[in-house]
Protein backbone atom coordinates (compact mmCIF):
# COMPACT_ATOMS: atom_id res chain seq x y z
CA UNK A 1 0.00 0.00 0.00
CA UNK A 2 1.27 3.32 -1.07
CA UNK A 3 0.28 6.97 -0.08
CA UNK A 4 -1.32 9.25 -2.89
CA UNK A 5 -1.38 13.14 -1.65
CA UNK A 6 -2.45 15.68 -3.29
CA UNK A 7 -1.07 19.42 -2.63
CA UNK A 8 -4.73 20.98 -3.23
CA UNK A 9 -3.90 24.61 -4.84
CA UNK A 10 -4.56 26.63 -8.19
CA UNK A 11 -1.36 26.61 -11.17
CA UNK A 12 -0.27 30.11 -9.62
CA UNK A 13 0.17 29.11 -6.11
CA UNK A 14 3.58 28.19 -6.56
CA UNK A 15 4.48 30.86 -8.71
CA UNK A 16 6.10 34.33 -7.73
CA UNK A 17 3.14 36.81 -9.25
CA UNK A 18 2.83 40.82 -8.97
CA UNK A 19 0.31 42.70 -7.68
CA UNK A 20 -1.21 43.37 -11.19
CA UNK A 21 -0.65 39.79 -12.26
CA UNK A 22 -2.35 38.27 -8.82
CA UNK A 23 -5.80 40.70 -10.00
CA UNK A 24 -6.02 39.88 -13.38
CA UNK A 25 -5.46 35.74 -12.71
CA UNK A 26 -7.63 33.07 -14.29
CA UNK A 27 -8.90 30.84 -11.13
CA UNK A 28 -9.05 27.11 -12.78
CA UNK A 29 -8.65 24.69 -9.76
CA UNK A 30 -11.39 22.68 -11.04
CA UNK A 31 -10.25 22.08 -14.71
CA UNK A 32 -7.83 19.93 -13.30
CA UNK A 33 -9.36 18.57 -9.92
CA UNK A 34 -12.71 17.47 -11.64
CA UNK A 35 -10.35 14.57 -13.50
CA UNK A 36 -8.32 13.53 -10.96
CA UNK A 37 -11.16 13.18 -8.46
CA UNK A 38 -12.73 11.16 -11.27
CA UNK A 39 -9.12 8.70 -11.67
CA UNK A 40 -9.48 8.55 -7.77
CA UNK A 41 -12.79 7.33 -7.62
CA UNK A 42 -12.56 4.92 -11.03
CA UNK A 43 -9.68 3.13 -9.00
CA UNK A 44 -11.53 3.15 -5.34
CA UNK A 45 -8.58 5.38 -4.42
CA UNK A 46 -8.54 7.47 -1.02
CA UNK A 47 -6.23 10.07 -0.73
CA UNK A 48 -4.69 12.89 1.46
CA UNK A 49 -5.57 16.39 0.27
CA UNK A 50 -2.93 18.86 1.75
CA UNK A 51 -5.34 22.21 1.52
CA UNK A 52 -3.71 25.47 0.94
CA UNK A 53 -5.52 27.86 3.52
CA UNK A 54 -6.22 30.13 0.39
CA UNK A 55 -8.11 27.40 -1.28
CA UNK A 56 -10.13 26.97 1.80
CA UNK A 57 -11.17 30.51 1.91
CA UNK A 58 -12.18 30.52 -1.47
CA UNK A 59 -14.05 26.94 -2.05
CA UNK A 60 -15.58 25.51 1.14
CA UNK A 61 -17.84 23.46 -0.30
CA UNK A 62 -15.14 21.97 -2.49
CA UNK A 63 -13.54 21.01 1.31
CA UNK A 64 -16.98 19.16 2.53
CA UNK A 65 -17.21 17.21 -1.18
CA UNK A 66 -14.14 15.87 -0.50
CA UNK A 67 -14.73 14.55 2.96
CA UNK A 68 -17.64 13.24 1.76
CA UNK A 69 -15.92 11.03 -0.88
CA UNK A 70 -13.80 9.66 1.75
CA UNK A 71 -10.49 11.72 1.85
CA UNK A 72 -8.34 12.97 4.36
CA UNK A 73 -8.22 17.02 4.43
CA UNK A 74 -4.72 17.98 6.22
CA UNK A 75 -2.81 21.41 5.75
CA UNK A 76 -1.04 22.92 3.26
CA UNK A 77 -0.16 26.08 4.88
CA UNK A 78 -2.33 29.20 5.26
CA UNK A 79 -0.60 31.05 1.79
CA UNK A 80 2.09 29.44 -0.34
CA UNK A 81 5.14 30.74 1.19
CA UNK A 82 8.37 29.14 2.26
CA UNK A 83 8.21 28.15 5.57
CA UNK A 84 12.35 28.53 5.90
CA UNK A 85 11.60 32.68 5.15
CA UNK A 86 8.54 32.99 7.63
CA UNK A 87 9.50 33.50 11.32
CA UNK A 88 8.67 30.77 13.92
CA UNK A 89 6.34 33.18 14.95
CA UNK A 90 4.70 33.27 11.75
CA UNK A 91 4.33 29.91 11.29
CA UNK A 92 2.56 29.17 14.19
CA UNK A 93 0.50 32.08 13.66
CA UNK A 94 -0.74 31.40 10.22
CA UNK A 95 -0.60 27.00 10.05
CA UNK A 96 -3.04 27.15 13.76
CA UNK A 97 -5.09 29.78 11.61
CA UNK A 98 -5.49 27.37 8.54
CA UNK A 99 -5.50 24.27 10.47
CA UNK A 100 -8.47 25.73 12.39
CA UNK A 101 -10.38 27.15 9.17
CA UNK A 102 -10.03 23.41 7.75
CA UNK A 103 -11.44 21.67 11.04
CA UNK A 104 -14.22 24.76 10.77
CA UNK A 105 -15.20 24.06 7.22
CA UNK A 106 -15.26 20.09 7.42
CA UNK A 107 -16.32 19.89 11.21
CA UNK A 108 -13.69 17.03 12.00
CA UNK A 109 -9.73 17.30 13.11
CA UNK A 110 -7.25 17.91 11.14
CA UNK A 111 -3.53 15.41 11.28
CA UNK A 112 -1.52 16.36 8.50
CA UNK A 113 1.05 18.86 7.32
CA UNK A 114 2.77 19.61 4.31
CA UNK A 115 4.83 22.78 3.52
CA UNK A 116 4.99 24.44 0.63
CA UNK A 117 7.93 23.93 -1.73
CA UNK A 118 8.61 21.08 0.44
CA UNK A 119 9.93 23.76 2.16
CA UNK A 120 10.95 22.48 6.31
CA UNK A 121 14.58 22.07 5.61
CA UNK A 122 17.64 22.44 7.52
CA UNK A 123 17.58 26.00 7.99
CA UNK A 124 13.72 25.16 9.07
CA UNK A 125 13.65 22.06 11.08
CA UNK A 126 11.80 24.04 14.23
CA UNK A 127 9.06 24.17 11.93
CA UNK A 128 8.47 20.73 12.89
CA UNK A 129 8.24 20.95 17.19
CA UNK A 130 5.58 23.84 16.06
CA UNK A 131 3.90 21.62 14.60
CA UNK A 132 3.49 18.89 17.21
CA UNK A 133 2.67 22.32 19.83
CA UNK A 134 -0.57 22.77 17.51
CA UNK A 135 -1.92 19.22 17.76
CA UNK A 136 -0.58 17.65 14.41
CA UNK A 137 -0.02 13.94 14.27
CA UNK A 138 2.38 14.11 11.19
CA UNK A 139 4.42 16.16 8.97
CA UNK A 140 5.34 14.94 5.24
CA UNK A 141 7.35 17.89 3.84
CA UNK A 142 10.66 17.06 4.07
CA UNK A 143 12.53 15.75 0.67
CA UNK A 144 15.35 13.46 1.17
CA UNK A 145 17.51 15.28 -1.82
CA UNK A 146 18.94 18.70 -2.48
CA UNK A 147 17.27 20.93 -5.15
CA UNK A 148 17.40 24.51 -5.27
CA UNK A 149 14.64 25.23 -3.59
CA UNK A 150 14.03 22.28 -0.86
CA UNK A 151 15.48 19.02 0.13
CA UNK A 152 17.66 17.44 3.29
CA UNK A 153 20.35 15.29 1.79
CA UNK A 154 20.57 11.77 3.14
CA UNK A 155 17.60 12.22 5.28
CA UNK A 156 16.29 8.72 4.27
CA UNK A 157 12.77 7.05 3.59
CA UNK A 158 12.27 6.53 7.59
CA UNK A 159 9.07 7.24 9.10
CA UNK A 160 10.18 8.64 12.49
CA UNK A 161 8.28 9.77 15.38
CA UNK A 162 9.78 12.46 16.90
CA UNK A 163 9.37 13.56 20.35
CA UNK A 164 9.13 16.71 21.98
CA UNK A 165 8.05 18.42 25.61
CA UNK A 166 4.81 19.41 23.69
CA UNK A 167 4.09 15.43 22.43
CA UNK A 168 5.57 13.89 19.67
CA UNK A 169 5.17 14.28 15.66
CA UNK A 170 5.70 11.69 12.84
CA UNK A 171 7.78 12.45 9.75
CA UNK A 172 6.95 11.02 6.67
CA UNK A 173 9.64 11.69 4.59
CA UNK A 174 8.70 11.86 0.56
CA UNK A 175 10.05 8.66 -0.59
CA UNK A 176 13.42 8.49 -2.45
CA UNK A 177 15.31 5.54 -4.07
CA UNK A 178 19.17 4.91 -3.47
CA UNK A 179 21.13 4.39 -6.59
CA UNK A 180 25.44 4.02 -6.53
CA UNK A 181 24.82 8.09 -6.51
CA UNK A 182 22.90 10.51 -5.43
CA UNK A 183 19.31 8.82 -4.43
CA UNK A 184 16.62 10.38 -6.63
CA UNK A 185 12.62 10.82 -5.81
CA UNK A 186 10.73 7.46 -6.10
CA UNK A 187 7.62 10.10 -7.94
CA UNK A 188 5.53 12.89 -8.00
CA UNK A 189 4.90 16.00 -9.07
CA UNK A 190 7.42 16.67 -11.72
CA UNK A 191 9.22 14.17 -11.26
CA UNK A 192 6.10 11.95 -12.18
CA UNK A 193 5.70 14.06 -15.60
CA UNK A 194 9.80 14.19 -16.62
CA UNK A 195 10.49 10.31 -15.57
CA UNK A 196 9.11 8.01 -18.34
CA UNK A 197 6.15 6.15 -16.77
CA UNK A 198 8.38 2.65 -16.79
CA UNK A 199 10.53 4.44 -14.28
CA UNK A 200 8.59 5.63 -11.84
CA UNK A 201 6.55 1.75 -11.98
CA UNK A 202 10.50 -0.10 -11.63
CA UNK A 203 10.97 2.85 -8.71
CA UNK A 204 7.97 1.98 -6.65
CA UNK A 205 8.50 -1.75 -6.96
CA UNK A 206 11.65 -1.12 -5.70
CA UNK A 207 9.72 0.43 -2.57
CA UNK A 208 8.07 -2.82 -2.62
CA UNK A 209 11.28 -4.85 -2.46
CA UNK A 210 12.24 -2.91 0.29
CA UNK A 211 9.16 -3.00 2.66
CA UNK A 212 8.66 1.01 1.67
CA UNK A 213 5.55 2.84 1.30
CA UNK A 214 5.93 5.03 -1.58
CA UNK A 215 4.81 8.58 -0.61
CA UNK A 216 3.18 9.78 -3.91
CA UNK A 217 2.06 13.49 -4.91
CA UNK A 218 0.56 15.92 -7.64
CA UNK A 219 -1.42 18.86 -7.85
CA UNK A 220 -4.67 19.49 -9.78
CA UNK A 221 -2.61 21.62 -12.09
CA UNK A 222 -0.66 19.24 -13.27
CA UNK A 223 -3.86 17.80 -14.84
CA UNK A 224 -4.60 21.05 -16.96
CA UNK A 225 -2.57 21.59 -19.57
CA UNK A 226 -4.06 24.25 -21.29
CA UNK A 227 -3.08 26.67 -18.00
CA UNK A 228 -2.05 29.78 -19.01
CA UNK A 229 1.54 30.14 -19.50
CA UNK A 230 3.30 33.09 -18.17
CA UNK A 231 7.20 33.68 -17.98
CA UNK A 232 9.07 33.18 -14.59
CA UNK A 233 12.21 31.86 -13.21
CA UNK A 234 13.25 29.71 -16.00
CA UNK A 235 14.23 26.51 -13.76
CA UNK A 236 10.56 26.62 -12.21
CA UNK A 237 9.10 27.52 -15.61
CA UNK A 238 10.59 24.32 -16.96
CA UNK A 239 9.43 21.89 -14.00
CA UNK A 240 6.08 23.25 -13.87
CA UNK A 241 5.05 23.29 -17.43
CA UNK A 242 6.87 20.04 -18.59
CA UNK A 243 4.70 17.30 -19.70
CA UNK A 244 1.45 18.22 -18.70
CA UNK A 245 -0.40 16.57 -21.51
CA UNK A 246 0.42 13.20 -20.22
CA UNK A 247 -0.52 13.85 -16.74
CA UNK A 248 -3.86 11.84 -16.86
CA UNK A 249 -2.63 8.99 -19.06
CA UNK A 250 0.42 8.08 -16.79
CA UNK A 251 -2.11 8.71 -13.66
CA UNK A 252 -4.32 6.10 -15.14
CA UNK A 253 -1.63 3.68 -15.42
CA UNK A 254 -0.57 3.82 -11.94
CA UNK A 255 -3.64 3.79 -10.78
CA UNK A 256 -4.34 0.30 -12.10
CA UNK A 257 -1.15 -1.12 -11.31
CA UNK A 258 -0.54 0.03 -7.20
CA UNK A 259 -2.57 0.33 -4.35
CA UNK A 260 -2.82 3.73 -2.80
CA UNK A 261 -4.51 4.90 0.50
CA UNK A 262 -4.31 8.09 2.25
CA UNK A 263 -1.45 8.93 4.32
CA UNK A 264 -3.76 8.73 8.07
CA UNK A 265 -4.77 4.93 7.19
CA UNK A 266 -1.30 3.69 6.59
CA UNK A 267 0.17 5.64 9.74
CA UNK A 268 -2.62 3.82 11.55
CA UNK A 269 -1.81 0.43 10.35
CA UNK A 270 1.43 0.89 10.81
CA UNK A 271 1.00 2.13 14.62
CA UNK A 272 -1.41 -0.45 15.15
CA UNK A 273 0.77 -2.93 13.55
CA UNK A 274 3.80 -2.02 15.75
CA UNK A 275 2.06 -1.91 19.10
CA UNK A 276 0.50 -5.68 18.55
ZN1 LIG B 1 2.12 23.58 -2.89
Amino acid sequence: MHAFTVDLEDWYHGIPLSGNQKSKIEHRLLVGLEPLLQLLSTSNTTATFFILGEVAKKYPTILKVLKCLGHELACHGLTHDFVYNLTPAQFKRDTSYCVRLIEDIIGSPVYGYRAPYFSITEQSLWALEILSELGIQYDSSIMPVQSWRYGITNYGNQWRKLKYPSGSLWEIPITVRSWVGPSIPVSGGAYFRIYPYELTKRNIQWCESQSLNAVFYIHPWELDSTHPKIPFEWRAHITHYYNLSNTRKKLNQLLAEFKFASLSSILNQLIVKDTL
